[in-house]
């Protein structure tokens, strides 16, 4: 069967390009992989982008004709661009997750598009041709089901993972969303079949709208039950399944740079997932059927054990006088915004002769790499941020160790509490050290909302407050001794 759009072997220019945009994209991949790299591969990847969309547009060709409609591809080339950079100037720290969802959600929109734009066109062309050539609507068929299908999930399920992370839709998590949920997928695959072997007749576009909504539905339910804290992890999943979707474009067109970027897009967001689900010690099933971390959850503990808290000069003393000290960053330090004072404090001691590291836990936060964006926004420098298992080994040789707004991360139940939900999750071990300061507003539990006994330790002591006006208040203590 021929494809529905070819490229003429003279265009060899334009594949060159397609294979220079993805030798970009997977160079740029490499670079974000490290801090300092970071951002010359996101300018790295967006060159490959920006080339392989020019080049298409310049050197693209149907049935031996030029692409068409250019000023409408500018306008909204133009309007696209002027968005992204708004929301990327504009958006706060804290709200990432949620401008990340919008746009995965416009990517697997534009797959799904491409798929209810393509499909009627295939109707028509083998609607054209003079015999049936097989029974079933074969490779492109598949490739234009499958792109609607992952791109519509992805698109409803981006949108309300955006409304969750925004506070604007809560979580349902009634038992009976499972089994509408695994309705609506069967209900999916055997469509995807159906339409497949039926073939619709041209012309007739019911089965393929009725399609969408219902990849559209399962995007919503398969969404809605899971806690809104999870979030990152779905988004990443649905980043995974965008990617795929787009991947489908690519093999429909034959355009080499949509597909490598899709495959890396999908491999990298299924990377990611697990990793994720890794360092918080739970399956993805675990996550997507919500067994724990319900939004905003931070029940008071019930308890006779008793707090002890340092002043605020005591502490600054015992920072002063130290020789190491390692910083815990976690939620609560972005929720502060505190990331320029606790470089700050970080400074200061420095200046005192203390040696001040960071020790990074992989899920510390909201999203991956949480703490080190957020750090690297304050200017600390990378070699100071430690990764988990490294800052563990160096614990037992540190004088303090300050948590600033962390919580589950430093939960010693994950090592010694068999029954608690986050047992077995790797922790930053801060009881190895010789004296804990935990900095938090109350004894309000964090993300897995459950008790945390480091706070009742010997060696630990409570600064209770904000974290912004704490760390106020610390450097201006430590500065005055
Ligand atoms: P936690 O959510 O466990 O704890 C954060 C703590 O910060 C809270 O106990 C809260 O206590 C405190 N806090 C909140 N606001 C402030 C403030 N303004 N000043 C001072 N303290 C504040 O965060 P962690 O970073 O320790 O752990 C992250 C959790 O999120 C883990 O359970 C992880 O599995 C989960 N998660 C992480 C993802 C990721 O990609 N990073 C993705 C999905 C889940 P108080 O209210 O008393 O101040």
């Amino acid at each position: 069967m021929e494809t529905i759009t070819t490229f003429t072997s003279e265009l060899s220019i334009l594949e060159i390009s397609y294979l220079i945009a993805s030798i970009l994209f997977i160079l740029g991949l490499k670079k974000l992989s490290h801090p300092a790299t970071a951002r010359a591969g996101n300018l790295w990847a967006a060159a490959g982008m920006g080339a392989a969309i020019l080049f298409t547009i310049l050197f693209h060709q149907k049935d031996g004709q030029p692409i068409g409609n250019i000023i409408w591809i500018v306008v909204a080339l133009a309007i696209g661009s002027f968005i992204g950079w708004y929301a990327s100037i504009k958006v706060k720290m804290t709200a990432m997750p949620q401008m990340v969802s919008i746009f995965n959600g416009m990517g697997g929109a534009c797959a799904a598009l491409i798929s209810l734009m393509e499909f009627p066109k295939m109707q028509n062309h083998l609607a054209s041709l003079p015999e049936p050539v097989s029974n079933m609507l074969g490779g492109e068929g598949i490739a234009i089901l499958l792109g609607l299908m992952i791109g519509g999930v992805s698109f409803a399920g981006s949108m309300i993972a955006f409304g969750k992370l925004d506070g604007r839709i809560g979580d349902i998590k009634h038992p009976i969303l499972r089994i509408v949920n695994l309705t609506f997928l069967v209900v999916l695959f055997v469509a995807l079949f159906v339409i497949l072997f039926m073939k619709p007749e041209a012309d007739n576009n019911f089965p393929i709208y009725l399609f969408a909504l219902a990849a559209l539905i399962y995007g919503v339910t398969f969404v809605m039950p899971i806690g809104g804290a999870d979030m990152p992890v779905v988004i990443s999943l649905l980043n995974s399944f965008t990617g795929v979707a787009a991947a489908m474009g690519g093999f429909l067109y034959g355009n080499q740079a949509m597909l490598t970027g899709g495959i890396l897009v999908g491999s990298s967001g299924t990377i990611l997932t697990i990793l994720m689900c890794k360092a918080m010690n739970r399956s993805l099933l675990n996550v997507i059927i919500g067994a724990f971390g319900v939004a905003g959850a931070g029940g008071v503990e019930a308890t006779d054990k008793t707090v002890k808290e340092i002043s605020l000069s005591d502490a600054a003393v015992l920072l002063s006088y130290s020789q190491k000290v390692f910083i815990v960053p976690g939620y609560g330090l972005a929720v502060a915004q505190a990331q320029h004072l606790c470089h700050e404090l970080d400074n200061l001691l420095a200046s005192k002769g203390v040696e001040v590291k960071y020790a990074i836990h992989p899920v510390a936060g909201r999203m991956p790499g949480h703490m080190n964006v957020l750090l690297a926004e304050a200017d600390v420098p990378y070699e100071k941020l430690v990764e988990m298992e490294d800052a563990n080994n160096e614990m037992s040789n540190t004088d303090v160790v300050i948590v600033i707004g962390a919580n589950d991360v430093v939960n010693p139940a994950a090592e010694d509490d068999p029954s608690s939900p986050i047992y077995g999750m790797p922790i930053i071990k801060a009881l190895d050290a010789k004296n804990v300061i935990v900095m938090k507003r109350s004894m309000a539990a964090g993300y897995a909302a459950i008790p945390n006994n480091l706070f009742y330790h010997a060696k630990n002591r409570m600064l209770f407050g904000d974290a912004k006006a704490t760390l106020q208040k610390l450097v201006a203590e430590i500065k005055s001794l």
